[in-house]
């Protein structure tokens, strides 16, 4: 369980009849993406959108669903604001949302204060609005953001002719299509266009301009894409493991990242254990891969209570930290003695392997050694994953500066981390190892969390 969040996921459709529950279910299969806001807009000749404070499953109700009226729409759930936003312009009535970061959001702010323009809160997704309904028409407004923006966006519009859909020259964000006789989808990640019964067509391309209407999918423009840097993230714990994103599915992703740290315990020579052990949820696939390379039973020791949390959103850290308790229970008996190896996504400040270390020893486990798929996170995000800042990010307590570039470095900050959270010893993939375990080129994926290095090209 990571404390890192994404912070948005986005869901549109075109069909032939009305589509508001399809929006409804999408935007429930990418809950994992945002939980604190979620929004609908739909058309049917006028613009309607509604917006919530809350998971959708736990605040759109029937009369909701009954006012979002039309064949086409768009949905949203987030981390931090409300969207869609619409916006009645000389482009018509118009509705977007997008999942990302705008870097230089008060560069951008202030120039378009400067010519006059007027905001709400000033927020990234407003910014995105009026210098698209600058441009004059919509490809050419999303061609200006590609030149103006720097940052990450997967970003949705809907229009009356029909919805629009780009992805940023890097593709840091996933975006992909998916279809049946009668409709057309584009989703954050694939599991909401299965889950709705239709077939996945492709990922829209870093820098491709998408319409999607009620005769399918239509490139309008592909913008020159300097190199490609999908977030890595995706893969170790962002996606759901039912997803694919840019080709690799995610579970593939997360078997190989725990049979890489199999390896190395192999390779090392100096380890054995009764049994290997998720943090759930988002351990589960690395602890599968750990498993599989090295045969060591697979054993869940710890109880995800799937109805913690389903009342409403946990308002603030603490509160949040409360509930991940009482979301996960150990169980005794199969702890009891045991040797474990403990597999999670990543280490975060650390208080929460922390605690999962001391309510294993706590119900007897005989030693604990923590499995982490991702290399030791040193930087922030800039490009829309919520992390911590630099000086709360537990890696950093020890490497006050500069980057892990050797093995013996490595193994300094894991003897270090393991003392710190009580392990009997703790491991991490290196960047070099995670790579290999993804199989995607490392100058296509962004890793800047881990090696500090901005993917972004000088234009
Ligand atoms: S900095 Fe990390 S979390 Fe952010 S996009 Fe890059 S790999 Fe993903």
């Amino acid at each position: 369980m990571s404390e890192m969040r994404d912070n948005c996921g986005v869901f549109g459709i075109s069909s032939n009849t009305e589509c508001v529950h399809d929006i409804y279910n999408g935007l429930d299969f990418l809950q994992h993406r945002g939980q604190e806001y979620c929004g609908i807009a739909t058309v049917d000749g006028k613009m309607h959108m509604v917006t919530h404070y809350g998971k959708v499953a736990m605040t759109f109700n029937d009369q909701d669903l009954g006012y979002l009226k039309g064949n086409m729409g768009i949905g949203h759930v987030s981390l931090w604001e409300r969207q869609p936003v619409t916006w009645q312009s000389r482009l018509g009535e118009i509705a977007l949302a997008f999942s990302g970061n705008i870097m230089n959001a008060d560069t951008l702010l202030q120039e378009l204060k400067n010519q006059g323009k007027a905001f709400y809160r000033g927020y990234n997704v407003e910014i995105l609005s009026q210098i698209i309904i600058d441009a004059g028409d919509i490809v050419s407004g999303i061609a200006s953001i590609a030149k103006k923006v720097k940052g990450a966006y997967s970003l949705i519009i809907l229009a009356r002719e029909g919805i629009y859909a780009a992805r940023d020259l890097y593709g840091f964000r996933p975006l992909i299509l998916g279809q049946d006789a009668v409709r057309y989808a584009v989703s954050s990640e694939s599991r909401a266009l299965e889950n709705l019964d239709m077939e996945v067509v492709r990922d829209v391309r870093p820098g491709e301009i998408i319409l999607i209407d009620q005769k399918g999918f239509h490139t309008l423009q592909q913008l020159k894409s300097p190199r490609r840097a999908h977030c890595a993230f995706e893969w170790a714990y962002t996606a759901s493991i039912d997803s694919i994103i840019d080709g690799l599915f995610v579970q593939e992703a997360r078997n190989n990242l725990g049979q890489s740290l199999a390896q190395r315990d192999i390779d090392e020579g100096d380890f054995s254990a009764d049994i290997v052990a998720p943090v759930p949820m988002s351990g589960i696939g690395h602890a599968l891969g750990y498993h599989r390379r090295s045969g060591i039973t697979y054993q869940e020791v710890f109880l995800y209570n799937r109805y913690a949390d389903r009342s409403y959103t946990q308002p603030t850290q603490k509160a949040r930290e409360k509930m991940a308790k009482r979301k996960l229970s150990v169980l005794p008996y199969a702890v009891e003695g045991k040797r474990i190896v403990l597999c999670d996504d990543s280490i975060v400040r650390g208080t929460q392997i922390l605690n999962k270390v001391k309510d294993l020893k706590k119900a007897g486990a005989g030693e604990v050694h923590v499995r982490i798929a991702c290399p030791p996170l040193m930087y922030p995000c800039d490009y829309g994953v919520s992390t911590r800042s630099h000086e709360e990010l537990a890696a950093r307590h020890f490497f006050r500066s500069g980057n892990i570039t050797t093995m013996k470095k490595l193994r300094e900050l894991e003897t270090w981390i393991a003392s710190e959270i009580g392990a009997d010893s703790v491991k991490y993939n290196s960047i070099a190892a995670f790579v290999k375990a993804l199989g995607i080129p490392r100058n296509a994926l962004c890793l800047k969390c881990w090696d500090g290095v901005s993917p972004l090209v000088a234009p």
